[in-house]
């Protein structure tokens, strides 16, 4: 029993939780260990706890964002960046308060604003939070600024390695709490973890997933501008994944698209022999897809997530809900349930532009014959003999459908952001329990 309660995921959870805590606060713990500094008064010395609160919370930004399977597992990607977001502007304001406070409670500190006189230490301060803050703008503002992912994925690496850097060279070059050797150890340790990863993630996963190669066998079209590419593993065994899972593709087609970008597996979980993905051509790397050879090679890093039906073996059914290629996990979930021959009831609630549109409409409807399956489609733009449902799912469309017993379903959702909350909002007004509730948002950043 209390080896089942230390492995649930709620105790995994919240393992992690407190080693964030722990990591936040135990260096500055340290740091207040003998020596003491001679006295400077409460606010100067609560700013300073401040910057060293920010200055944690910063180097933790790493291990949040470098896809370790672990934490990853107990949360899920979005919750995840959802908290990195979060955490970092929280950093970001700690890390603005931490001089503001010195400014107002000794107004001579305000000469170190002086850039060309100013101390090195000082430099550093205002080059590290320079560079803090551009990081937070352009990726709070990307779209706007217009900025494509790919740059500003290479440029938030590198603010993010600077802003910490600097940081800590403040840290060493102010002295009073790092004076002694082994506490700049401890910090420089934190420091050189935040590398690592970095180092990892970029460099050393990459290549660890060059040993195991797959090969592109086939490449399809779907309806809906969609192309389903199918990948055999390479003298390897591939990997079996949890229905609804997704994977990093790098595909080998030339330097400039030795990217990776995150694709839902829509295959079935339980074949890892032949992992398949629908990919909607919608920018430059997802419209070379329909131009790949067979024979090519592709590379995956997987499977992560946690938008499975497979967390949820005790439910009594489920309604999956989907918004154009947003069926490509919620078809992995159906074909893995025909497969192992699962009896339960299954709804799903699908919008698309019109019926021409409707990705794996044959082989949904093919699926009926398996699974006690239930299609409503919701077409924006319907032929004048559709007597089906059209427009937007909405409260009054989900009220028409959703078993009366709205708690008895687990409830998946995976569509356009817009959508998304729409549907959220709609699911909760109808009383559906929001821990019953599950999405998966295609967009990162
Ligand atoms: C968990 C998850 C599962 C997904 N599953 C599918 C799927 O099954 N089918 C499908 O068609 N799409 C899926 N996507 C979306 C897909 O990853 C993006 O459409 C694709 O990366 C866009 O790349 P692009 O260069 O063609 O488009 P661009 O026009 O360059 O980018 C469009 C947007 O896609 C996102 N994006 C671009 N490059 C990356 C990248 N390398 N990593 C992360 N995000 C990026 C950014 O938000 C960007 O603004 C999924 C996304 C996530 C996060």
């Amino acid at each position: 029993m209390r080896r089942l309660l230390m492995h649930s995921p709620i105790a995994v959870a919240l393992t992690w939780i407190s080693a964030y805590l722990f990591v936040t606060l135990f260096p500055l713990l340290l740091l207040l260990l003998h020596p003491m500094p001679v006295e400077r008064g409460f606010w100067v010395e609560f700013s300073v706890a401040l910057g060293f609160i920010g200055l944690a919370l910063m180097v933790l930004q790493f291990v949040l964002t470098a896809r370790v399977n672990r934490i990853e597992s107990s949360y899920g990607i979005d919750i995840l960046l959802q908290f990195h977001r979060y955490s970092s502007v929280v950093a970001l304001v700690l890390v603005l308060v931490h001089p503001v406070m010195l400014f107002i409670t000794k107004p001579e500190t305000l000469q170190l604003l002086n850039f060309p006189q100013a101390p090195w230490r000082a430099r550093l301060a205002v080059l590290g939070t320079v560079a803090f803050l551009a990081m937070v703008v352009t990726t709070i503002w990307r779209k706007p600024l217009k900025i494509a992912y790919e740059p500003w994925r290479a440029m938030h690496s590198l603010l993010a390695l600077l802003a910490v850097g600097l940081g800590f060279g403040h840290a060493v070059g102010v002295g009073y709490y790092l004076s002694l050797f082994w506490k700049q150890v401890l910090w420089g340790g934190l420091i050189l973890v935040a590398l690592w990863l970095i180092v990892y993630v970029r460099l050393v996963k990459p290549w660890l997933m060059t040993k195991r190669p797959y090969v592109v066998e086939s490449v399809m079209p779907q309806r809906g501008n969609v192309w389903s590419l199918v990948l055999r593993p390479l003298g390897h065994e591939g990997f079996t994944f949890q229905p609804g899972q997704f994977a990093w593709l790098t595909l080998d087609i030339t330097p400039l698209s030795m990217r990776e970008h995150p694709f839902s597996m829509s295959s079935s979980g339980d074949r890892p022999d032949q992992l398949e993905f629908g990919i909607k051509a919608l920018g430059d790397f997802t419209s070379q897809i329909q131009t790949v050879k067979p024979g090519t090679k592709a590379y995956l890093d997987g499977p992560y997530g946690v938008f499975t039906t497979e967390r949820y073996w005790n439910s009594a059914g489920f309604v999956l809900i989907a918004g154009g290629v947003g069926i490509t996990p919620i078809y992995s979930m159906l074909l893995t349930a025909a497969e192992r021959h699962d009896d339960r009831p299954f709804l799903l609630i699908y919008a698309a532009p019109s019926w021409e549109d409707v990705t794996y409409r044959e082989a949904l409807e093919a699926l009926k014959a398996t699974l006690d399956l239930t299609i409503i489609y919701v077409l924006r733009k319907a032929a004048e003999d559709w007597s089906g449902e059209t427009g937007y799912i909405d409260r009054d469309l989900l009220a028409r459908h959703i078993p009366i017993h709205r708690g008895s379903r687990q409830y998946f959702i995976c569509a356009a952001p817009a959508m998304m909350a729409a549907v959220e909002r709609a699911l909760l007004a109808l009383e559906v329990p929001v821990t019953n509730i599950h999405m998966e948002h295609f967009n990162l950043a």
